[in-house]
Order: structure tokens, then C-alpha cells, then sequence
């Protein structure tokens, strides 16, 4: 029943979005023999349906899904990656790049039934050069933190989860606490190595294809397979990770106090420094009372520091119910924001994954007035306070902090790569894990009704939405409005020039 319910959503979505639907025994007929051959002369020993492994292989990170790639490959170099793509696109079949496997749509499995999935499992090598560090597109987000940290205390900012792909993160953005500071994961890319959709290796950077770089720092899963990054690290510093949690909070208190929160972390003459990352996480407990708090990371900051800091939003959220303030240095904060609890954690090598059935979708918060509106977050707040203590899906919401004062993140400039929300204050993830017993339907429209309060609550506000937090009901329309508004047009041109078969795709594609 999960699976036919879960097919109805997203397929609706797909198929407005294709055109026509091609059943996936019609493409299987039409085109994996001449590709399985193809792949099999490549030396790609494909993992098909039937094969032993091929349940495991195609679970996605996302329960809800259930796609069948036509193949799984396995490539250990890029030439391999370039032999893939070439059979795709000589026997008609769509291709993607699997890095992490954490596409909350699981279109690294192709969105769809009967795509080739090239996953890059293989390609985890690493290596620093000075600063720089080079990274195959196989490494999870832990595996590249792990390195950087006993190989000279290096660090980069990027987002909490160890077993997220550096692939489909570092080619969609890639925000963690020290985004701030160093800007996002993208941003932090000075060259990469890509199979376009020829089969071509190409490097890429600033000044070498640099309009291939631009496309694919920021809307990387259309525009090749990324099989390499370089990027700059920094010295790793020690950090105090806060928290304050206001447990007694109703809606109304909660509203007020993201009020007070947005205020702050914009304000003009008092800027907050970049080198603080900033929360608000908003769930139910245990007992499904709804709790408030404002966390984050003070990176090279001591504890009277951060005191000082907080001391003016602190007088207007009111007393804590609790505080929480440690000093830490760099892995530890990562090991902490990343719910490990031992350095062998972050090497994903070792253990794999879970899985969820969840849906999230997303807002960005744009800095200009009126920000969130009261109207708005009072809106959105008795949600949370009121449908969201009697739900049975598991939800939680976080607001990150992106702008405010000399932020890395909104500093760069609107067009400095695709992604396109350089004008955003914070972002807002809303994410629900559905239980058996709640529909699909049910839980994402739970979720949805999160959003759909900001919006009708502030609808002379055009909110974009964060193209890493894939909402899986978009049609390819509406995805581009929402993530990319500004770039679809160039996004556009660019996929005419880099891959006018359309040979990458995914339902919410160019
Ligand atoms: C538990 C969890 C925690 C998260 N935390 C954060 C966070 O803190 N900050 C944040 O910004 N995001 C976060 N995310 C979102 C995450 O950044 C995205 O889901 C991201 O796209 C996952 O990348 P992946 O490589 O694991 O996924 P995949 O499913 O492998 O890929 C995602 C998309 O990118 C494409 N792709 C993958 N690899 C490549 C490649 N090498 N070249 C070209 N295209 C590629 C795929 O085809 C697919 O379309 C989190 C997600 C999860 C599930």
C-alpha cells in the first residue's frame, strides 16, 4: 500500500512533467539489451533487476520510493563514469549520478522507473596539495571531515549528516554551521572533474569551462557526473556549541521569539559575526509538547563571548528553561552535529546507513522587510503549537541562519554560481517521518500545511526554496520557480549546450 500511495504522488508530478508516460516493461523491451551489453563490454558488470543484490542496491534513502533503475553501475575510475554515459545515451536511456543516495526525492535513482543509475561508490579517493583538497564524488560528508582532520586539522563547511553525498550536496549548495564563515560547500569549490553528457571528462573552474562550473556549483545533478572536487579547507578551530531551550513557549511566544530572532541576526549597527552559526529547531517531545530552542556554533569564540553575544536576544526570548553552553574543538563539534558519538562514526566505509519515509519541503526567508511578517510566523507557529501536538507524523522544523552582517553565504552575489538565494536571511527545512499508519497523503500534506502558512500569510512574498531540500512534488515548472527563479533562464541554455539529448535527467530537470 506505501509504495502505490507514494508512486501516486510523485508520479503525478513526473508525468506532468515528461509530457507522456513510457512504461517502464516498454522501456525495458525497447532498450537494456543493447545497454547491458554496452556496459557489460565497458567491463561495468551491471547490477540488474533479478540479480540478488539489485533490492538493496536500488533502496533509496527514502522509503517512499520505490523507482527500478533498468541498471546499476559501479565505475571505479572516470573513464568508467564516461563509459556509463556513453551507453546511456547511445541506447536511450536516462542517466544519474548516485553519490550519497540522500535525494529526499531519490532521483539519483532516476525519479522514475528505467533510468541508469552510475553510482560512484568507487570513487573515494583523497588528497590535500597545501590547502586544497581533492576529493572523488564517492566520499560521504564524513569521510571528507574525517580526512581533513587527521590530515592537519583542515576543515570546511558543509552540512551535519556523515552519510550525506558530497556529490548531490556540494552540486546543490551545501550548508552547514560554518557556512557563515566560509560560505557553502559549493562556494568553497575551486575546480571539479565532470563526464558531460558526450561521455567528455571536463575540468571545470573559474576560469577554465566556467560556465559549466557555474551550473554545476548549484545545480550540479543536471549538468554531468561530478567525479572530483578541489576545494579550499581552512585550520580547523575550536568552537562553543549553545543552546537555549524555552520549553514553557506557546505559539505565541514562539512566534514572537523568531520575531526577535530574525531581528537580531540582521540587525544593522550591532552585525552578528560570521563566525556564528545559527538555529532554531522547533518539534514535539516525547510527550508531544512542542519545544523552541536556538542553538548553534560560536566557531574561534570562548564561553564569555558568547554571553556577550546573545546577551540582547536573550533579554527579549525571556528566561531558558534550559542552557547548554560547551567548549569543543573542530571534531568534536562535527561528531556532535552529526549525532556520532566516535570519530570511526564519520567514516562511512565502516557501517551503512539508515533509511526514513519521510517528505520535507522548504522556505527561504529573504533578508528584505518584512523578512517573516507577524502575520506569517503567528501563522505558522500555531501550526506548529496546534495540528503539530496531535499529529502522529514525526516532524521537525530548523531555521538556519544563511544572512546577516558580513555573512560568507549572502556576500558572494546573486549570480557568484547557480544557486540562487543569496538574498535569503535563513532557510526553513520542515521534515516529517511518516508511520505505517499515517497515509503518504496525509503526512506530506501535514507537512505542507507548514509552508502553505507562511505563504497565504505573506502572498506578496515570492519564497524561494532550497533546491537540496527536493520537494518531491514539484513538476520540473514549479522546482524552477521555487529553486532557481533568477537561473532558470541560463540553466536553460546551459543544458542545451551540455546536453541537448537530455541524456542526465530527472523529473524536475531543465
Ligand atoms: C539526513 C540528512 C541530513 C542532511 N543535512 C543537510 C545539511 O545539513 N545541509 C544541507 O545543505 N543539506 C542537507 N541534507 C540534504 C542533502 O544535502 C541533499 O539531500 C543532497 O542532495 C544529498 O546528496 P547525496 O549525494 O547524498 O544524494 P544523491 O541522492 O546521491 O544525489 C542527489 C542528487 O544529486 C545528483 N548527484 C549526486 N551525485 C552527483 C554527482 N557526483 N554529479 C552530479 N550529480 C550528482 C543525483 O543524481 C541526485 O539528483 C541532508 C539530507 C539528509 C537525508
Amino acid at each position: 500500500m506505501r509504495g502505490i500511495l507514494a508512486c501516486s504522488v510523485v508520479l503525478s508530478a513526473a508525468s506532468s512533467a515528461l509530457g507522456s508516460w513510457i512504461p517502464y516493461s516498454e522501456l525495458k523491451a525497447r532498450s537494456s539489451n543493447g545497454l547491458l551489453d554496452c556496459l557489460e563490454r565497458a567491463g561495468l558488470d551491471p547490477v540488474v533487476e533479478g540479480d540478488p543484490e539489485y533490492a538493496t542496491e536500488a533502496l533509496p534513502f527514502n522509503l517512499r520510493f520505490n523507482w527500478k533503475p533498468a541498471a546499476l553501475v559501479y565505475p571505479t575510475d572516470s573513464n568508467g563514469v564516461a563509459a556509463a554515459v556513453k551507453c546511456g545515451s547511445e541506447n536511450g536511456v536516462k542517466v544519474n549520478a548516485r553519490s550519497g543516495g540522500h535525494s529526499y526525492a531519490a532521483f539519483a535513482l532516476g525519479g522514475e522507473d528505467g533510468h541508469l543509475t552510475v553510482s560512484l561508490d568507487h570513487l573515494r579517493h583523497l588528497s590535500l596539495r597545501g590547502d586544497e583538497v581533492t576529493f572523488g564524488t564517492g566520499n560521504h560528508l564524513g569521510d571528507v571531515a574525517l580526512y581533513l582532520w587527521e590530515n592537519g586539522q583542515r576543515a570546511m563547511a558543509h552540512g551535519t549528516c556523515p552519510y550525506v553525498g558530497s556529490g548531490g550536496h556540494a552540486g546543490q549548495g551545501g550548508f552547514g554551521l560554518p557556512s557563515r564563515l566560509w560560505g557553502l560547500l559549493a562556494d568553497q569549490i575551486q575546480s571539479l572533474e565532470i563526464v558531460t553528457a558526450d561521455g567528455t571528462i571536463r575540468t571545470a573552474s573559474h576560469t577554465q569551462n566556467a560556465d559549466l562550473f557555474w551550473a554545476a556549483t548549484g545545480a550540479g545533478a543536471s549538468f554531468g557526473i561530478i567525479t572530483a572536487f578541489t576545494a579550499a579547507t581552512h585550520a580547523a578551530p575550536d568552537s562553543v556549541a549553545f543552546s537555549y531551550t524555552f520549553a514553557d513557549y506557546g505559539a505565541e511566544e514562539a512566534s514572537k521569539g523568531l520575531q526577535a530572532w530574525q531581528q537580531f541576526a540582521s540587525h544593522p549597527d550591532r552585525k552578528l559575526d560570521p563566525a556564528v552559526g545559527l538555529q532554531i529547531h522547533v518539534e514535539p517531545n516525547d510527550e508531544k509538547d512542542v519545544v523552541f530552542s536556538v542553538s548553534g556554533v560560536y566557531y574561534g569564540a570562548d564561553i564569555a563571548t558568547v554571553n556577550a553575544t546573545f546577551a540582547p536576544l536573550l533579554a527579549e526570548l525571556g528566561a531558558p528553561t534550559s542552557v547548554s553552553l560547551q567548549e569543543q574543538d573542530w571534531i568534536a563539534s562535527v561528531l556532535s552535529l552529526g549525532g556520532a558519538s566516535s570519530v570511526a562514526e564519520l567514516n562511512t566505509t565502516l557501517a551503512p546507513d539508515g533509511n526514513d519515509t519521510f517528505f520535507a519541503t522548504s522556505t527561504f526567508v529573504p533578508a528584505a522587510a518584512p523578512m517573516m511578517g507577524r502575520a506569517a510566523s503567528d501563522a505558522l507557529f500555531a501550526y506548529f503549537y496546534g495540528p503539530g501536538a496531535r499529529t502522529d507524523v514525526e516532524w521537525f522544523v530548523i531555521f538556519d541562519l544563511y544572512g546577516g552582517g558580513d555573512s560568507v553565504v549572502t556576500g558572494r552575489g546573486a549570480d557568484y554560481n547557480a544557486f540562487d538565494a543569496r538574498d535569503a536571511l535563513y532557510s526553513i527545512q520542515y521534515y516529517g517521518t511518516i508511520p505505517d499508519w499515517v497515509s503518504d497523503e496525509e503526512g506530506i500534506a501535514f507537512i505542507q500545511g507548514m509552508k502553505k502558512a507562511v505563504e497565504d500569510n505573506q502572498p506578496e512574498t515570492q519564497f524561494k526554496e532550497y533546491v537540496n531540500y527536493i520537494d518531491s512534488t514539484y513538476t520540473a515548472e514549479e522546482s524552477h520557480k521555487r529553486y532557481y527563479p533568477t537561473h532558470t533562464e541560463r540553466l536553460e541554455e546551459l543544458k542545451d549546450k551540455y546536453d541537448p539529448k537530455r541524456v542526465i535527467s530527472f523529473p524536475q530537470d531543465f
